[in-house]
């Protein structure tokens, strides 16, 4: 599967090909999904989420531009496998991932600690809202789709920190928008791919 982001240009940076040889996507699959777990698809996790396609994922930590050490937010933990390859290139204990299931939180838990990145911080809460307690985060990256960048992100943003996020005005289709915050604090804002990603439910997002 690496191979294949590689070869059809989705990988381009060494650190974001050793994440996803690092990472086993089979582990962060429901049991029965594991012989596709290495198909480029979004699978189901329960609780209605998928996980995403890999070519999506690699898009996005292109996008993020991450070098080690940096701290990271991810929005929307799912199944754990977005917080294992940023945990492969920032540092397991730079990431914190924030999901509102605690369901698929406490598996996500499980799946990194069988992953050999227990060190990512998952906890269970509204990541509309960021996660105020660890910021200033180097970058905040959401995997559900906002109507526009929460007004609780850009605070929490490290000088020439980075939001990588779907937005989009309808629940299920988006363009992932690279957001980059300047020196006096406005963001600089790039819009990328379009994408479809399940709805971001929040008090700065859409209602449940
Ligand atoms: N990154 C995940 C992975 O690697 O498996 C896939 C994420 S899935 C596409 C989107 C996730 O965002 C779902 O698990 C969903 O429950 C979660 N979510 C939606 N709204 C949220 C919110 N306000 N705060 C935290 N998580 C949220």
């Amino acid at each position: 599967m690496t191979d294949r982001l590689v070869r059809s240009g989705y990988i381009r940076r060494p650190s974001v090909r050793a994440a996803f040889l690092a990472a086993p996507r089979e582990a962060f699959v429901r049991p029965e999904d594991r012989d596709e777990a290495y198909q480029d698809v979004p699978l189901p996790i329960g609780s209605s989420q998928t996980i995403s396609a890999p070519s999506m994922i690699a898009i996005m930590l292109e996008e993020a531009s991450l070098e080690p050490g940096e701290r990271v937010l991810e929005i929307g933990t799912g199944s754990g496998y977005h917080a294992a390859l940023l945990a492969a290139i920032v540092g397991a204990k730079n990431v914190v991932s924030i999901e509102r299931h605690a369901g698929l939180a406490g598996r996500a838990k499980a799946n990194l600690a069988a992953t050999g990145f227990r060190e990512v911080a998952v906890v269970v809460g509204d990541g509309s809202l960021g996660y105020p307690e660890r910021a200033p985060y180097d970058c905040v990256m959401a995997t559900a789709g906002a109507p526009r960048i929460p007004d609780a992100w850009p605070g929490q943003l490290a000088p020439r920190g980075r939001i990588v996020a779907p937005i989009g005005a309808s629940a299920h289709g988006q363009v992932l928008v690279i957001a980059t915050r300047g020196p006096e604090g406005r963001l600089e804002v790039r819009e990328g791919t379009p994408c479809a990603f399940v709805p971001l439910i929040g008090a700065q997002a859409w209602p449940a």
